[in-house]
């Protein structure tokens, strides 16, 4: 076990609960123990307080709590590779009934998991680059990207070497591996805001600024974004950050955050609590002071919002290659798709596959001469295809009462059979982004959804009924949360009720309207 840190705030006694969990033991620490003692003594032999501590090795108990464990794998930026992809695959059919979602920060989950069976699931992730740890926790979790970086027309900087410093630099890193609450990371240069820079605890966007005579394309850094109760948009610090200075900055923010956060209550430990209070002007002076001068802002060079959207064959950067954005349903899959995958990123790509945080998928790098080829796979034609239908094509959704402990309604099978329908029943020549959730923890990004469903339930006459509180208008192009409908609607009349609101819209839109640009 590693040298216990002396904490500044060790002393506080109004820490919450976890706190003091924290303190007691690292986090990180649990991982030892895991693989030495409960993998091989059971699910029984787990103390409580490391029940808790289980998040930063990525695991987390399922519901009903019964010795299952759901595990979230990081991909750093959204981008594997086809051996990562079999790895996966095949850890889903020995250890997680089949079974592998893609989540909407671009990482990969499994259900189904016992104890006895994480240490080799650490050492099969390990051996192909892959790692669980810090997943989940108040650390700093998976680092979100653009999942065409290097290949991206629309990019202005190839960010793949910067996601991997920032991974290497703060995986394990015990100086960061107690925070006051989860942290996350987005970096991308992609104009169209690939990677939803304000909804993050730190994001980086693409700009340029002429220095000492000499252009240079770096970042703008936003602070303090986050969804889940009360969701918050990143607030942008008057800083431009050279490729070089990402990883400084990122320790700055994160120090920041790690020695002036909130650590009383957990729902109001987050980044953007201490950036509300601060202002965007405080927390610049306060992060110069740690990392030194910065050159203030640049020119801007987002370009509206994509959505986290690709779907199609589209050519890339390279002439002469193109990549293939295609659509999962509510981000499920089996572990033979995922197989499936891997030989297609291999057959008719170079190997690599992209997550999205639509929790859909890319393959990359496909030669002019085979896109026919490969537009024609079972594989894309029936099940993961590239031009979906409006409502499957964009419909997110949590984990819902399948198998999270702090659902109130079920979700994922529900988000899927409500866009089958409403494909049926709906037809519009403009896509429109559904997110469903289960709860006010906002996994499904409900907030930023054209129409996000956010679970409930109601009394009836019959008993407690699940139902779903409607909100619409949300985007990160000129940024704004979407609002709540005065109507809560039971899960009967969900879907006539969203068709009839979806044709509403329809009739009373502008001409040329979208709500969002892809
Ligand atoms: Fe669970 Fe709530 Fe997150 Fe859905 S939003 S996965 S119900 S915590």
């Amino acid at each position: 076990m590693a040298e216990r840190k002396q904490w500044k705030w060790a002393d506080d006694p109004s820490l919450n609960k976890m706190e003091f969990t924290k303190l007691e033991k690292d986090g990180l620490d649990v991982i030892e123990t895991i693989v030495n003692t409960y993998s091989k003594e059971g699910f029984q032999s787990i103390e409580s307080s490391d029940m808790d501590r289980f998040k930063w090795a990525g695991v987390y108990q399922q519901r009903p709590k019964d010795g299952h464990f759901m595990m979230r794998v990081r991909i750093p930026g959204g981008i594997l590779n086809s051996e990562q992809a079999r790895a996966l695959a095949k850890i889903a059919v020995d250890y997680g009934r089949d079974l592998v979602d893609v989540t909407t920060r671009q990482a990969v989950q499994f259900h189904w998991l016992t104890v006895e069976s994480l240490a080799d699931i650490f050492e099969r992730l390990a051996s192909v680059g892959l790692s669980s740890f810090e997943a989940c926790g108040d650390c700093p979790r998976q680092i979100m990207g653009n999942p065409l970086a290097g290949i991206d027309p629309h990019e202005v900087l190839d960010t793949r070497p910067l996601v991997a410093e920032l991974e290497k630099f703060f995986l394990l890193n015990r100086e960061f591996s107690n925070l006051p609450r989860k942290y996350k990371i987005s970096i991308s240069a992609n104009i169209h805001n690939a990677a939803h820079a304000q909804i993050n605890d730190l994001a980086f966007t693409p700009a340029k600024k002429t220095i000492a005579g000499e252009e240079v394309i770096g970042f703008h850094v936003w602070v303090g974004g986050g969804l889940s109760a009360k969701p918050h948009l990143a607030k942008k610090l008057d800083v431009f950050c050279r490729p070089e200075e990402v990883v400084k900055v990122a320790e700055g923010v994160t120090t920041l955050f790690r020695d002036f956060g909130y650590r009383q209550k957990r729902t109001h430990a987050r980044l953007k609590f201490l950036v509300a209070d601060w202002g965007a002007e405080k927390f610049k002076e306060e992060l110069i002071n740690l990392v030194g001068e910065l050159e203030t802002e640049g020119e801007d060079l987002l370009k509206g919002w994509n959505g986290g959207y690709f779907y199609g064959i589209h050519e890339q950067q390279q002439e002469g290659l193109y990549y293939a954005g295609l659509s999962v349903p509510v981000g499920r899959m089996n572990a033979a798709e995922l197989i499936e995958l891997a030989r297609l990123a291999d057959e008719y790509g170079d190997g690599t596959i992209g997550t999205c945080n639509t929790q859909n998928v890319l393959i990359r790098n496909i030669p002019q001469e085979k896109v026919a080829a490969f537009q024609a796979e079972p594989l894309i034609v029936n099940r993961f295809k590239l031009t979906p239908n409006t409502f499957v094509g964009y419909a997110v959704s949590c984990t819902g009462t399948e198998y999270c402990n702090l659902a109130i309604v079920e979700t994922k099978e529900r988000m899927r059979s409500l866009a089958l329908y409403l494909d049926d029943a709906v037809t519009l020549d403009t896509p429109l982004r559904i997110h469903m959730i289960g709860c006010p923890n906002s996994c499904g990004q409900r907030q930023i959804a054209d129409i996000g469903l956010q679970g409930a339930l109601v009394k009836t006459p019959a008993g407690m009924v699940e139902a779903f509180d409607i909100h619409v208008g949300g985007t990160l192009e000129e940024a704004q949360f979407n609002r709540k409908l005065n109507a809560r609607i039971t899960v009967d009349k969900l879907g006539p009720f969203l068709a009839q609101l979806i044709t509403l819209y329809k009739e009373d839109r502008q001409e040329g309207e979208q709500y969002w640009r892809y």
